[in-house]
């Protein structure tokens, strides 16, 4: 029994350049964790990273037909398409090199199964939410297939049944690595999984599937031991926990990550984190830099209270407002998420939403301007928000995937901003793709030319929303207003 995880090659889209990812960042150890729990129990594993280690399909398909796998494990990604030539190649190597056994994983199979068993007949299972359990007991038992955790095809339609949930996370052996993870300079690590929030637009919880232990954190130990056997591996010392919510809740929660910090400030490395704004609180956070972070995302998505509601963030703008204080007051700018544009936005919620981001310096520099001014909801399988937009009759659902979907914006202004936005933000992206390291190393000329394109962005955004308060424009002062905006682009970046 030998047993090849493959990270497939991940296209480029022009037309989703700054789309959320179509995975979660902790989907990055999907296929390490898989490999770990299988080299743990003695099970031949190969990780091939087609993704980190840009490998075409003939370089793949090269070293499956050097170690002929007997089960050709899959973490499959969405591209925002059809996956089609994807397909082809997976029908043509299982063929050609009598792999007896293909299985997909991850979020995209978790949620999207049915659509994926359709379209590949070459793909006989879609291992369902956190795998390492199934699949280590698909390969000691192969050929029979687990009754749980996988979706198969049976006499009677595709049959998905949930797998075993993983409460004890320090029970998972650690996460086997290639030479490529290391080779963008960090190295991934996961501290939890799952979160204790429950925002609308967020499938991590449906996605680990326990709903009585949504946050289940290793032990500062645990995580510690993970670290220390990398360091021996690598001289990298920067460390990206991918954990959705790198904090568990409560007392317990803030007591594990002052523990953590103290662990961490032994080993002299750097590292980042990603939280929810309520717990975001002084304590924590002068002992998380003062052991080496270095950056974090947090999570705002609203400058209103309503809007939160509905996005059942449970959380409030003065939480947000009060994170941000905390963070600079330690001297951490953080990255944010935002939603400036959900399906039942008014046109007063995108005004309070400019008013806070001004109002939190939140606009002033274009890197940061181009995604909050743009960002909108995306719908994704397995999301409550999927699910209610459904019931509604409210979902489009692509024509690509049922993967993804988007819906009619409750406003018609709303709406037509929004499209307005992402037609502008894609072609300041255009430009950013192959000017941003200029920008990143201070160059005069780069610096000012963003600033002149983030003063440009803000100021129209603030224009137009003005102008849509009168009511939509027609078609052709849009699209004209959305042209003059690109000559204007166009002649500061020439
Ligand atoms: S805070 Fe919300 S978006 Fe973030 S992981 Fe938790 S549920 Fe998901």
């Amino acid at each position: 029994m030998n047993v090849i995880l493959l990270e497939h090659p991940r296209s480029y889209s022009n037309d989703r350049c700054n789309d959320i990812a179509n995975a979660p960042l902790s989907a990055c150890l999907n296929s390490g964790y898989i490999g770990g729990m299988l080299a743990a129990n003695n099970i031949d594993v190969t990780i091939v990273d087609g993704y980190l280690e840009q490998l075409n399909y003939s370089d793949i398909e090269e070293q499956i037909a050097a170690l002929t796998p007997t089960i050709l494990g899959i973490h499959l990604v969405y591209h925002w398409e059809d996956n089609k030539t994807f397909y082809q190649f997976i029908e043509h190597v299982k063929q050609t090199y009598d792999i007896a056994y293909v299985c997909v994983y991850g979020f995209y199979p978790t949620f999207a199964y049915e659509e994926i068993l359709n379209r590949c007949p070459a793909i006989d299972g879609a291992l369902l939410g956190e795998a390492e359990l199934t699949f280590l007991k698909l390969a000691e038992n192969f050929p029979t297939i687990p009754s749980a955790g996988i979706a198969v095809r049976t006499t009677n339609g595709i049959v998905a049944t949930r797998g075993e949930v993983i409460i004890d996370v320090d029970s998972l052996p650690f996460p086997q690595r290639n030479p490529s993870s290391y080779s963008f300079g960090e190295v991934n690590i996961s501290g939890s999984r799952g979160c204790y929030g429950g925002c609308t637009f967020c499938y991590i919880n449906p996605y680990y599937g326990d709903s009585k232990r949504l946050w289940r954190g290793r032990s500062p130990e645990n995580i510690i031991a993970e670290i220390d056997a990398v360091m021996q591996e690598t001289d990298i010392r920067y460390f990206y926990f991918t954990d959705p919510n790198f904090y568990g809740p409560g007392r317990a929660g803030k007591e594990r990550v002052l523990k953590l910090a103290r662990l961490l400030k032994e080993r002299h490395l750097h590292f980042g984190i990603e939280a929810r704004a309520n717990d975001i609180e002084a304590e924590t956070i002068k002992a998380l830099t003062g052991a080496g972070l270095k950056h974090i995302l947090i999570g705002l998505e609203s400058g209103r209270d309503e809007a939160l509601k509905r996005l059942n963030k449970l959380t409030t703008v003065a939480d947000n407002e009060k994170a941000l204080q905390i963070l600079r007051q330690y001297g951490l700018e953080p990255s944010v998420g935002f939603i400036m544009f959900e399906p039942d936005s008014t046109l007063e919620d995108l005004k309070v939403n400019f008013d806070f981001l001004k109002r939190n310096a939140l606009l002033d520099k274009l890197e940061i301007s181009v995604n909050v001014l743009y960002h909108h909801m995306i719908i994704l399988q397995g999301s409550s928000s999927y699910k209610a937009l459904q019931e509604q009759g409210r979902l489009n659902i692509s024509v690509h995937s049922t993967y993804e979907a988007d819906t009619d914006y409750r406003s018609p202004q709303v709406a037509m901003l929004a499209g307005m936005m992402r037609d502008m933000t894609n072609h300041i992206f255009s430009y950013m793709k192959d000017t941003w390291e200029l920008s990143f190393k201070k160059d005069p000329i780069m610096l000012e030319k963003y600033r002149l394109l983030n003063q440009l962005l803000v100021q129209s955004f603030e224009d137009f929303l003005c102008l849509m308060k009168n009511g939509e424009l027609s078609i052709d002062q849009r699209n004209s207003y959305v042209d003059s905006f690109h000559h204007t682009v166009d002649g500061i970046m020439v």
